[in-house]
């Protein structure tokens, strides 16, 4: 009896050393937010992170990532230093022949285009924002709407090995209203992209940020700040679509993170 007792003491007194809580599982793809005192100072990987003025932050597991995440803590006079074993996640291999070549490589004429729209999309998701909207629930964009197709799998077209899909595909008619998924501003709203179409990107804050994709209507302009909730746009088949569906990715920085971590799809 005493040493379930003692048991019990050590195991809640070597809990409560860790002055951090996370949010999130640790498989690759996904995103993780923390909190912990203000004021403490946040490393992972040995580089320093942005930790709001009430201890949030957030940070993200890449697609392919194996080794174990090394989060650090410091705070007043104590150091602290816990250690994640990263799980695997098992990605799908989508193999579609047949299409017109001009689909699977570019023509030469829009190089200039692409290097025009990616540079406008990294600058969107360059923004280290101060804002903390990460820290609340995701919203389905579209409601009752069937996944058809998800996070890291890998393309194979016409034989040609392609980077891989870092998005959520929700099927859907075109002009179906979108919904913003969580409170942000709105960094990028373009109509016509080479890839993307009709494309919003959203901040957060701390760098985590959303992009939609393929979209007939644009409700919302840069600058403006979106409430969850809010109707954003509608569903189209703009830029490089097969047909009318939603593509949604989310980011940290420019870190492709898997958009099902922070949505609950069961
Ligand atoms: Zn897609």
């Amino acid at each position: 009896m005493n040493r379930i007792l003692i048991l019990i003491f050590f195991y809640l007194f070597f809990n409560n050393l860790h002055s951090i809580e996370l949010k999130g599982e640790f498989y690759q793809g996904n995103l993780i937010i923390g909190k912990t005192e203000p004021e403490s100072q946040i490393f992972i990987d040995k580089s320093k992170i942005k930790i709001s003025k009430d201890g949030y932050f957030a940070f993200g597991i890449s697609k392919d990532r194996k080794n174990d995440v090394i989060i650090k803590i410091i705070n007043q006079n104590k150091t602290e230093e816990i250690t994640k074993k990263v799980y695997k996640k098992k990605y799908q291999i989508q193999k579609i022949n047949g299409l017109p070549q001009k689909q699977v490589t570019p023509p030469k004429e829009v190089y200039e285009r692409i290097k025009n729209d990616n540079k406008l999309i990294s600058e969107a998701r360059s923004i280290n924002s101060d804002y903390i909207h990460f820290v609340d629930k995701f919203n389905l964009p579209i409601e009752n709407s069937i996944i058809t197709g998800v996070y890291g799998s890998q393309r194979i077209l016409n034989g040609i090995p392609k980077s891989p899909h870092y998005g959520l595909d929700f099927a859907a008619k075109e002009g179906t209203p979108i919904k913003a998924m969580l409170d942000g501003v709105v960094t990028l709203s373009e109509k016509d992209m080479y890839y993307t179409g009709g494309t919003i990107i959203f901040d957060h804050g701390h760098g985590v940020n959303t992009l939609y994709m393929h979209l007939k209507d644009i409700n919302v302009s840069k600058g403006q700040k979106v409430k969850k909730g809010e109707i954003i746009g509608s569903v189209g088949k703009t830029g490089r679509s097969t047909g009318a569906h939603l593509d949604i990715r989310l980011n940290i920085f420019d870190m492709k993170l898997d958009p099902e971590s922070v949505l609950n799809l069961k």
